[in-house]
């Protein structure tokens, strides 16, 4: 660190959002600290995880391609996970691909280090192994933080220390989480050969496979997922919090049986768990994203702020990040003694596309909350699939008959229609 504690911008966390911002304003020519709490940039970070190379590519044209990136997704998946069947969709078309692969499987523990390394390698410092536990303010507006007895300045400082930010919560900006507001994930990296990872998903080379599994949470509202990276699978569920509180089993038995279920442990089977986390996610979408993500001397990016989007079928938060802390990096450089930069990181947020992509899926958490997603729905589809397949020599009841019976055995038209409604209304 450097002897002059004074700092153009010090950026808390380094994750996606914050390693994102302290590379752009290092590169823009400023004097810029990364502060992490962890050991090492990435070692307390969580994610499915997925990320989707546009945001890079707005960074840095070819940033990617220095990445550690595991696997480059050519097979997108849905499985709806019955009591003793799965139906899957699997989904592959070159034209969803493109010239620059839209998005790669990645390990975040390697990703943030490496993105940590080229901030530094830009010029910005970076301090890993120090929590910051305050800010430091002077006339009303935001001059620095502390971490123990350590005090240093900055013209900004950036929030980025991910969901339930303490940072903002310390400048007075947001109120302390509610449990309707995030997910709780938990993951585990299973390591299998590439072999089987490539016979298992039918994949060749680095080509990849993302999945979302719906059915797999005992009817609570949440969903699986599954990344297939170099020689390690990712596995993991994201649970409504109060509902998996009160559900009776714990998290980590609905996990087991999940792992256990016949259409789940032949992908796995063999394999080894090397890594286990869990982390909080926003779940609200532009809902839960505060109207003002600043404050004099301070700014809010990356999941701090709330950014986050979950159709149910596409999980983004890395990527906002990536766009959110180079919107920050953008405002700083941008503003000067009479324009600051708080109302121009909002302006960077709308011309970099973030908040209107945002607004686009305002609904799609409204899903989350149909319970007869995450039990019914994949019991239902799962019996119409096995009446269709179902061969026994006897004579075989009118199709229409049976599908009746089967949506009867499930829900009511009623409920069919309601949750229908909801559904359109979301999108
Ligand atoms: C289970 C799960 C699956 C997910 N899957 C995907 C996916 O497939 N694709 C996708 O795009 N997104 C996914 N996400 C979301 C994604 O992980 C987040 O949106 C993303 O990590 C946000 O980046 P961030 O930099 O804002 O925050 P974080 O990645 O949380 O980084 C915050 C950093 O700040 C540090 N920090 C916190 N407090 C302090 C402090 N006081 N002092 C110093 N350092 C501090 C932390 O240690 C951390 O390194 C998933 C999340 C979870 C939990």
């Amino acid at each position: 660190m450097p002897d002059d504690d004074q700092f153009d911008a010090i950026v808390v966390g380094a994750g996606c959002s914050g390693c994102a911002c302290a590379y752009a304003l290092a590169k823009q020519g400023r004097n810029v600290l990364l502060i992490e709490r962890g050991v090492t940039p990435g070692s307390k970070n969580v994610s499915g995880g997925r990320l989707y190379t546009y945001a890079m590519e707005m960074l840095e044209p070819g940033l990617y391609k220095r990445a550690p990136l595991q696997r480059r997704v050519v097979r997108e998946q849905i499985m709806l996970l019955g009591k003793t069947g799965a139906t899957t969709v699997d989904y592959v078309d070159d034209a969803l691909i493109g010239e620059i692969p839209q998005s790669y499987t990645v390990l975040r523990a390697p990703l943030d280090e490496w993105f940590a390394g080229e901030a530094e390698a830009q010029g910005a410092t970076v301090a890993a192994g120090i929590l910051v536990d305050g800010l430091i303010e002077r006339d009303g507006k935001i001059v620095g933080i502390r971490a123990g007895e350590d005090e240093m300045l900055a013209d900004v400082v950036i929030a980025a220390d991910g969901v339930n930010s303490r940072i903002a919560q310390a400048a007075g900006l947001f109120p302390d989480i509610t449990a309707k507001s995030v997910g709780i994930g938990i993951k585990e990296v299973i390591e299998v050969s590439d072999g089987l990872i490539e016979s298992r998903f039918n994949l060749s080379g680095d080509e990849g496979a993302a999945r979302v599994i719906v059915g797999c949470t005992e009817g609570i509202s949440g969903g699986g997922f599954l990344y297939t990276n170099k020689g390690s699978i990712s596995l993991g569920i994201v649970f409504n919090p109060e509902q998996a509180a009160s559900h009776g089993k714990s998290i980590h038995e609905i996990f087991q049986n999940f792992k256990m279920h016949r259409a789940i442990l032949p992908l796995i089977e063999g394999g080894t768990t090397i890594e286990y986390g869990a982390h909080l996610v926003p779940e609200l979408g532009i809902t839960g994203v505060p109207q003002k993500l600043y404050r004099a001397g301070l700014v809010v990016v990356g999941d701090a702020a709330g950014f986050g989007i979950n159709t149910g079928l596409v999980i983004r938060g890395m990527d906002l990040a990536i766009v959110s802390g180079l919107a920050a990096a953008n405002a700083v450089t941008q503003a000067n003694d009479t324009v600051e930069v708080g109302p121009l990181y909002m302006q960077q947020l709308q011309a970099l596309q973030l908040l209107p992509s945002m607004d686009v899926f305002s609904g799609s958490h409204q899903v989350m909350g149909i319970p007869r997603v995450f039990e019914q729905y994949p019991n239902l589809a799962n019996e119409v699939m096995k009446s269709m397949f179902a061969v026994d020599g006897k004579t075989p009841e009118k199709m229409t008959k049976t599908m009746l019976k089967i949506l009867r055995r499930n829900l009511s038209l009623r409920q069919l229609a309601a949750d229908g409604w909801k559904a359109y209304r979301s999108l």
